[in-house]
C-alpha cells in the first residue's frame, strides 16, 4: 500500500520543544519533514535558557527531542539560520514545501523602556537571554562565547520566573566566589539547593562574606508576580493565587538572600564615564490591576551591574511579516502567517509564555490543525489508515487516500530537489545524517561531570 502523505515535504524551522513535537506529529502520520536549526544541536532554550542546575529536566527534555528528530521521516539540517543562510520568501515560495512551520522561539529580550539605554549593553547593562546562555556554558573547556560580568550589589529588573533565575545566578556566583576566598569549596548545585543552608553550615552571614546581595525591581506587587500558571477566573481563585505567589517569592528570598523592591519602574538612566551606573525609578501603585505611576516619587539606584529580564520576544526574520514585536499570525488554532497560506508559527514564537509544556501543547495543536485543514489529513483518516495497514483492506485505504487532496501532492522532481538542497546544507556543517553520532560528538561538557 502506498502512503500518500509521503508525497508531502514539510519544513520546520527550529528543532527544539515545539519544532521536534511538530516534526513528530507529522512524521508519525507518514509526512516527510525537514527540521532546520540555526544551532548544531536542536535543543533551543532547554540547553541555552533553562539554567544548568535543572540538569535532570534538561536531559529528559533533550532525550525527548532526540527521539522525535531521530525518525526515518525526519531529515535534520543543523547550523542553518532562516533569514541568514536561507531566505524566508525563497523557502516559502520556491523550494516547493507543502507547508513551512516556524518554531523559532523567543530569543530577543524585550527592550528595557528607558531611552537610549541599549547604548550601554555590556557597559553596565546586560539582557537576560545572553546572560543565561553564558552562565549555562562558560564552564565548558572549549567555551569561546562572550564573557559576562558578575558583581555583588547588582540590580535585576523583572518579575517573572526567569528573572528569579537571573537573581539566583548572581547570588550563587557571588557567594561561591566569596566562599572560595575564605578557602571554602562548594559548587553551584549545592548553592542552588539553598544559599541559606550552605552559609548556615559554615556559620556565615552574607555580611560576613562582605556581600550585599542583589536587588530585584518589579513594577507591580509580590502578589501580582506571574509565578504560577494556575488559572484565575474567580475572585476566590485570585486570592488563592496571590497567596501562592507571595509564598513562592518568600521562599526564594529566604533561600537566596536577595532583596525585593516592588512597584518601581525604571524611567531614566545614570551614565558615568560611558557606563551605566544607575537607574532612576518611579514608584507605582496598582489600581484595578493597572500600573499607575505616582508623581514626584523618583529615586536613584546605583549598582555596578543591571540585568534586564522583562520578557522574551521572537527575533524578527527578514521577510516575515510582523506586528510590532510578534509575527503577524491569524489568531486562530493554526497561527497561519498573514499573506502566506502555507506558513504557520508555533511554540514560544507565538505563545509568549516561557514554558516547556505550553510550547509542546501549542505545537501539537497547530500541527494537527495544519494537517486537518491544510493537508486535509484527518485524525479519522489516520486511524482508518492504521487499521487498513494492519488488516490490509486495500479498498478501504483507497477511499481514505481519495479524501486527501491529490493536487497538493508534490511531484518527484520537487522532492528530489529538496533532498539535494538539504543534503548540501548538511554537508556544509559536516553532518552525515547519523543523528545519534552527531549528538554524541557535539553535546557540550556538563558541569556535573567536571565536579568531583
Ligand atoms: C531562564 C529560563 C528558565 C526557564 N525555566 C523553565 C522551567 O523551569 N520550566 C519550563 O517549563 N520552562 C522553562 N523555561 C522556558 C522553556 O525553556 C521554553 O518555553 C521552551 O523550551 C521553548 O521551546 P520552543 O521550542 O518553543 O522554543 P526554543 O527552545 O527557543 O526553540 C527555538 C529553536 O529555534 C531555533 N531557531 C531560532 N531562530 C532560528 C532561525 N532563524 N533559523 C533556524 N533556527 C532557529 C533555535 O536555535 C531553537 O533551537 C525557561 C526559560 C528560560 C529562559
Amino acid at each position: 500500500m502506498e502512503n500518500l502523505s509521503g508525497h508531502h515535504f514539510i519544513a520546520v524551522f527550529g528543532g527544539a520543544v515545539a519544532g521536534s513535537e511538530a516534526a513528530h506529529q507529522l512524521a508519525k502520520r507518514g509526512f516527510r519533514v525537514v527540521v532546520f536549526d540555526q544551532n548544531i544541536l536542536p535543543y533551543g532554550k532547554i540547553e541555552d535558557g533553562l539554567p544548568k542546575w535543572h540538569e535532570k529536566l534538561r536531559d529528559k527534555e533533550e532525550a525527548k527531542i532526540n527521539e522525535k528528530i531521530d525518525d526515518p521521516n525526519v531529515r535534520f539540517v543543523p547550523g542553518v539560520q532562516l533569514g541568514r543562510d536561507v531566505d524566508f520568501e525563497d523557502v516559502a515560495k520556491n523550494w516547493g514545501f507543502t507547508a513551512v512551520l516556524l518554531a523559532t522561539g523567543a530569543w530577543r529580550d524585550r527592550p528595557l523602556p528607558v531611552a537610549g539605554i541599549d547604548d550601554y549593553v555590556k557597559k553596565g547593562l546586560y539582557y537576560q537571554n545572553p546572560y543565561v546562555y553564558w552562565f549555562n556554558h562558560y564552564h565548558e573547556p572549549d567555551y569561546q562565547g562572550p564573557s559576562h560580568e558578575i558583581k555583588d550589589g547588582a540590580a535585576v529588573i523583572g518579575g517573572g520566573l526567569a528573572s528569579l533565575d537571573v537573581v539566583k545566578i548572581l547570588m550563587i556566583e557571588t557567594v561561591q566566589k566569596a566562599l572560595e576566598q575564605k578557602g571554602i569549596k562548594t559548587n553551584m548545585f549545592k548553592l542552588e539547593r539553598g544559599i541559606d543552608k550552605v552559609l548556615e553550615t559554615h556559620n556565615f552571614t552574607l555580611g560576613d562574606l562582605g556581600l550585599k546581595g542583589c536587588t530585584l525591581f518589579y513594577r507591580r506587587r509580590a502578589i501580582d508576580m506571574p509565578l504560577s500558571s494556575a488559572p484565575v477566573t474567580s475572585p476566590e481563585q485570585l486570592v488563592k493565587a496571590q497567596a501562592v505567589r507571595q509564598k513562592i517569592l518568600d521562599n526564594f528570598l529566604r533561600k537566596y538572600l536577595f532583596k525585593f523592591e516592588p512597584c518601581w519602574s525604571p524611567v531614566e538612566k545614570v551614565i558615568e564615564d560611558e557606563r551605566l551606573t544607575g537607574l532612576i525609578f518611579q514608584k507605582n501603585e496598582i489600581i484595578d490591576g493597572k500600573v499607575v505611576p505616582i508623581p514626584d516619587t523618583l529615586k536613584t539606584f546605583k549598582a555596578p551591574l543591571f540585568i534586564s529580564s522583562i520578557g522574551s520576544i521572537p527575533e524578527m526574520i527578514k521577510g516575515i511579516p510582523a506586528n510590532g514585536q510578534v509575527f503577524r499570525v491569524n489568531r486562530d488554532e493554526s497561527c497561519q502567517l498573514e499573506g502566506y497560506d502555507n506558513v504557520f508559527a508555533l511554540g514560544n514564537a507565538v505563545t509568549g509564555r516561557g514554558n516547556i509544556v505550553e510550547s509542546q501543547k501549542h505545537s501539537k495543536a497547530v500541527s494537527l490543525e495544519v494537517m486537518d485543514e491544510h493537508l486535509h489529513w484527518q485524525e479519522a483518516d489516520y486511524q482508518d489508515w492504521l487499521r487498513g495497514t494492519e488488516s490490509g483492506i486495500r479498498d478501504q485505504v483507497n477511499v481514505i487516500v481519495d479524501r486527501i487532496e491529490r493536487k497538493k501532492f508534490m511531484p518527484k522532481e520537487v522532492i528530489e530537489d529538496i533532498l539535494q538542497k538539504t543534503e548540501a546544507l548538511q554537508r556544509k556543517v559536516g553532518y552525515d545524517g547519523n543523528y545519534p553520532a552527531w549528538v554524541e560528538k557535539n553535546l557540550p561538557t556538563r558541569l556535573e561531570d567536571m565536579l568531583d
